[in-house]
């Protein structure tokens, strides 16, 4: 069985089949947990009604670096009002990306901090994208008091060592599959078995062999077979390890 802690089902990639593969994952994939994650707050409330939908669906509310910009006074209560929300078990994603630079940094960084104080005070963990912007992620988790995972953890051992130290927890997503991937597979081999989570991400970074496909959480094995190769353990240990991770995190039952 396995927990997809980050997916995009809120994305309108899947508006043609969601309400078919959503249960086949739970049915057929043995896709029994999924973090479904919020990007904006049309996304965060989409990502709370799949949740109330579906039993084994979770959600996450916030708003992405990339959308810093356009943040307007008030989201943040809107964002709250949705932590009120049974199933909503995280803070994000939030963080920041000087990939991409779609919003200017300062307000990047003030949205991210802005997360992270909701974090504390709702007492959620928080959902970290961190992209080309690692030092002053790390910096400003310094006042950062709470739990919390690096989705789509591309960063290497020493940086890993750093996270782990802050007491928070590391996800990979399909970039741990590709062959050229050696940073990310010293770090997954690296990582303590009680501090690791799996992720497709989807509908993006589909893994090997399925790169460049519409991404989906029946892949999601894929990932907990690579690190299970990494690590000289069982797949279903490496399934069993990233589920009983994600629900401490999340704190699921
Ligand atoms: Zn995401």
């Amino acid at each position: 069985m396995y927990f997809d802690s980050h997916a995009h089902y809120n994305d309108e990639r899947f508006n043609g089949d969601r309400e078919t593969l959503l249960p086949a994952l739970y049915e057929q994939h043995q896709v029994t947990c999924i973090m479904n994650v919020g990007y904006d707050l049309e996304s965060s409330r989409q990502a709370v009604m799949l949740a109330r939908k579906y039993p084994f669906v979770y959600a996450s509310a916030g708003i992405h670096p990339h959308d810093a910009e356009s943040i307007q006074e008030g989201d943040y209560a809107c964002i709250e009002e949705l932590l009120r929300e049974d199933k909503v078990k995280a803070i994000g994603e939030t963080g920041l990306d000087y990939h991409y630079d779609n919003s200017p940094r300062q307000l990047q960084k003030q949205a991210f901090d802005n997360h992270l104080r909701l974090a504390e005070k709702w007492n959620m963990p928080v959902i970290i994208h961190e992209r080309d912007a690692t030092w002053d992620v790390l910096d400003l988790l310094k006042t950062y008091h709470g739990e919390g995972v690096f989705h789509c953890f591309s960063g290497s051992v020493e940086t890993a060592k750093q996270v782990l130290d802050m007491g928070l927890y590391l996800s990979f997503a399909g970039p741990v599959t590709f062959k050229n991937a050696r940073r990310q597979q010293e770090t997954a081999a690296y990582v303590p078995k009680d501090r690791f989570l799996i992720e497709t991400d989807c509908p993006y970074m589909a893994p090997e062999p399925f790169r460049g496909r519409r991404n989906d959480s029946s892949f999601v094995y894929l990932m907990a077979e690579k690190i299970a190769r990494l690590k000289g353990i069982s797949k279903e240990e490496a399934a069993a390890l990233s589920m009983a991770n994600a629900k401490r995190l999340f704190r699921i039952e």
